[in-house]
């Protein structure tokens, strides 16, 4: 553990703010000579365009096992450190107190990246091999919405080929519990515009002139019901209903309704939702989600004014069988058949849902290791939240899983994030009882 701490705090102190493109080549080397010193083969990779951040790969061959490959994915970039001013130390400190390693990607994501290195380097030295082939990728974008991921994946599909994908995260409930978690929502994040006159006009002239706040307002107004339904057509047509056992899973799901309302001061849920229902919307429910709405004044006391222009930012989540492309084009035809084919449409970015299915048997494989190296765990079907999963199971067609290390209130992304020595310790050797497993 001390030398996991202190490798920890190696990769603390080198900044790598992808937002703010700082030290992320610098960091990628950093971690591909700390997984050599490991025991595993590394190194970093390119794409053509070679401004574009490198991945570290790194691979070690089992000599037990050849057939079966595991692969690790994780990002060594963090998020920037702002606001300096709230943090208690120097966000780059790497400062170990009370247990914990406090520092800007402590836990998201170099604590979890640490804890996989760790595992193979146990198991490497434990018994001179590893239990099954591993492999790492260990991208830089990941923070900024994993532009390359996909471009990464294509070109090096063969280097990265594998029977199974541990995500770069997991959260750990506040019962100590890893949250092992089989999927992601996908996403379609679009931005509409309404036009108004050339600039903004006195407000009396809208007798005359048509306001294109009025317009984008009565444009999302058809696009969504008070009861959280998308009514654009065929917009759940592809949508995979759940299946019997992941409803049985998510009535197991632990949810502490009361708990949950009161951290957001909210009264009641979409819908009024209640018992497995909320449930079931978080882990497949797609949604429509004005994400920010800016048009005219706002500031103190009153101007009479008629905006020129209104644009709304809106991300709609998607579930498993939803294809962002097919779904904006049903946005644009709807906006054309309800009249609005004056408001202009802008892509954002758009992202597949993805879930391994509680069949796999990859699933048994992390159930049993987190259970003996926990004690317990929440099994989830799939996070409310976007990631890249659908990428890795559409290019490297394998399973993808995610558990970790992160405590649910370690501060990820915010002043004095930090993570868990005691955490850390449990989910590196859940790591290597993973590989045991997936071996067998
Ligand atoms: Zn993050």
């Amino acid at each position: 553990m001390d030398n996991l701490v202190s490798d920890l705090q190696t990769l603390i102190r080198q900044p790598s703010v992808s937002a703010k493109k700082t030290g992320l080549v610098e960091c990628a080397n950093l971690v591909a000579s700390m997984m050599q010193r490991s025991g595993i083969n590394s190194g970093v990779l390119y794409l053509d365009d070679q401004s574009i951040p490198p991945i570290v790969y790194g691979e070690v061959r089992s000599k037990v096992n050849p057939s079966r490959t595991l692969l690790f994915y994780n990002h060594y970039d963090v998020q920037p450190e702002d606001p300096v001013e709230l943090w208690d130390d120097d966000p780059f400190s790497g400062k170990v107190e009370n247990n914990k390693v406090y520092g800007r990607g402590s836990a998201d994501d170099k604590g979890e990246l640490i804890t996989r290195i760790k595992a193979v380097e146990y198991c490497l030295k434990a018994t001179g091999d590893v239990p099954c082939n591993v492999k790492f990728m260990v991208e830089g974008e990941e923070e900024i919405g994993s532009i390359h991921v996909e471009q990464y994946l294509e070109k090096y599909k063969e280097k990265l080929a594998c029977d199974g994908v541990i995500w770069e995260f997991g959260y750990i409930d506040a019962k100590e519990r890893p949250v092992i978690s089989l999927g992601m929502k996908g996403l379609l994040y679009v931005e509409l515009l309404a036009a108004g006159p050339v600039r903004d006009a006195h407000s009396s002239l809208a007798v005359l002139i048509e306001n294109p706040a009025w317009r984008l307002v009565q444009a999302l107004a058809t696009m969504r019901d008070s009861k959280g339904r998308v009514l654009i057509k065929d917009w759940y047509k592809e949508a995979r209903p759940f299946a019997k056992q992941e409803l049985a899973a998510i009535a197991r799901e632990p949810f502490d309704v009361q708990e949950f309302k009161q951290e957001y001061g909210v009264k009641r849920f979409v819908n009024n939702a209640t018992g497995t229902d909320v449930k079931k919307a978080l882990v497949g429910m797609p949604t429509c989600n004005i994400a920010g709405f800016d048009s005219g004044y706002i500031g103190e006391g009153a101007k009479t004014v008629l905006p020129a222009k209104a644009r709304v930012k809106i991300d709609f989540r998607l579930v498993p069988g939803m294809v962002p492309e097919k779904q904006l084009a049903r946005l644009k035809k709807h906006l054309k058949d309800r009249g609005f084919s004056d408001i202009e449409v802008k892509f954002i970015h758009g992202e597949e849902a993805a879930r391994t299915p509680l069949s796999d048997p990859f699933v048994k494989v992390v159930e049993e290791a987190a259970k003996e190296s926990f004690g317990n765990y929440v099994l989830s079907v799939s996070a409310a939240g976007t990631g890249p999963m659908y990428s890795f199971v559409k290019v490297l067609q394998a399973p993808c899983i995610s558990i970790g290390s992160t405590y649910l209130f370690a501060r990820i992304h915010s002043p004095n994030e930090f993570a868990r020595i005691e955490f850390l310790n449990r989910c590196t050797k859940c790591m290597a009882r993973i590989l045991e497993k997936f071996a067998a």
